[in-house]
């Protein structure tokens, strides 16, 4: 074992026992009851939409996403509770997880220009700007190059926002749920932005409640969100990565958000398809296959360490998926990324919303 790899196999090892301990009392507290009606327009017509397991972290447990009849507002149902969040949400971005995900997230300067680029033909030059579900601040970071002369605030309810403050990549961190802080922050900002932030929340309605609070009147909020009606998510079925099993909580089509927004009180001034697009959904679809099919890799959720022959067999699976995957890459990157609107893939859209 190379000095690298050993202490993150005595980290897993060290969570173990916690883990044991919360599966052996049992999965059913980390959901709420069933709803029977839709949390977005109120209708009682749903259908199951996908059922599914974690194809991320591999923990325990089953999934199921509903499709409101009345409005098409897809939702995680039953959805996690309060523990169901905290045990499923463990070890991803933060602890075990962090360094993993600080260096996906970190390589993504490209996308992050994009989205404050978005902005400025709506505003070239914000004073303040608000990222709710900031994370580490990766997009804050690289926000400053597009824009030099605003001041960027991070908000997240995980400790990644003090880490954010504390490395410079935000001007103030604010921890804790955004309903909650918004009443402290009214009217303060020209800009609230939410990148992926709204489809983890137990209550979008809520957050675009305090949003409107926290834009200034005149200011802009910055939406964007997995786009449900892209054809992926039918095509990949529960591969589409987008889905994000159990962490995603809702799914709004984009008129739904535009038709709320507006009665909000804010004007929707821009909506994109294409450029929020991220060409990831094969390669991830093949990567979660493959992951899936593979002997588990070693885990402080699984019951004991994965021996050597299940790590030699995983090794070899993987090895032999690696032009698959590559196939994969060329065909989002090059092949569909630029057709991308046209044949309806886009798995993402982004909303320019103007308070009145
Ligand atoms: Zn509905």
């Amino acid at each position: 074992m190379s000095e690298e790899s050993r202490p993150q196999a005595e980290r897993i090892a060290a969570a173990r026992p916690a883990y044991r301990a919360d599966i052996a009392a049992g999965l059913d507290r980390f959901f709420e009851p069933r709803r029977t009606t839709c949390p977005w327009c109120g209708a009682a017509e749903l259908t199951t939409r996908l059922r599914t397991t974690d194809l991320l972290q591999h923990k325990p447990g089953r999934f199921v996403l509903d499709r409101c009849g009345g409005c098409g507002h897809i939702f995680q149902n039953p959805r996690l509770s309060a523990e169901g969040l905290e045990f499923y949400y463990r070890d991803f971005y933060d602890g075990l997880g962090e360094k993993k995900l600080g260096d996906t997230f970190g390589g993504r300067t490209g996308m992050y220009r994009g989205r404050a680029g978005s902005m400025l033909p709506h505003d070239p030059a914000p004073k303040t700007w608000l990222d709710v579900g900031t994370g580490h601040g990766h997009f804050c970071a690289v926000a400053r190059e597009v824009l030099p002369a605003t001041t960027f605030d991070g908000l997240d309810f995980t400790d990644g926002v003090e880490l954010a403050a504390r490395e410079g990549r935000v001007e103030r961190g604010y921890r804790g749920a955004f309903p909650e802080l918004a009443p402290g922050l009214a009217g303060r900002y020209d800009v609230v932005s939410m990148f992926h932030y709204l489809e983890h929340s137990t209550d979008p309605d809520r957050e675009l409640r305090a949003a409107h609070e926290t834009v200034r009147p005149g200011g802009h909020l910055l939406i964007e969100v997995p786009d449900p009606e892209s054809r992926w998510a039918r095509l990949l079925g529960r591969w589409w990565l987008p889905w994000l099993q159990p962490q995603h909580l809702h799914f709004v089509p984009v008129a739904n958000l535009r038709e709320r927004l507006t009665r909000l009180g804010f004007t929707v001034v821009a909506e994109q398809h294409a450029e929020p697009h991220d060409p990831v959904d094969l390669l991830a679809a093949v990567w979660l296959a493959l992951d899936h099919a593979a002997p588990r890799d070693d885990a402080p959720w699984l019951p004991e360490r994965p021996g050597t022959l299940r790590r030699t067999l995983r090794a070899a699976l993987l090895l032999a998926g690696i032009p698959a995957l590559i196939a994969s890459t060329l065909l989002d990157r090059f092949a569909i990324r630029p057709l991308s609107h046209r044949l309806r893939v886009s798995n993402a859209y982004r909303i320019v919303a103007r308070r009145e």
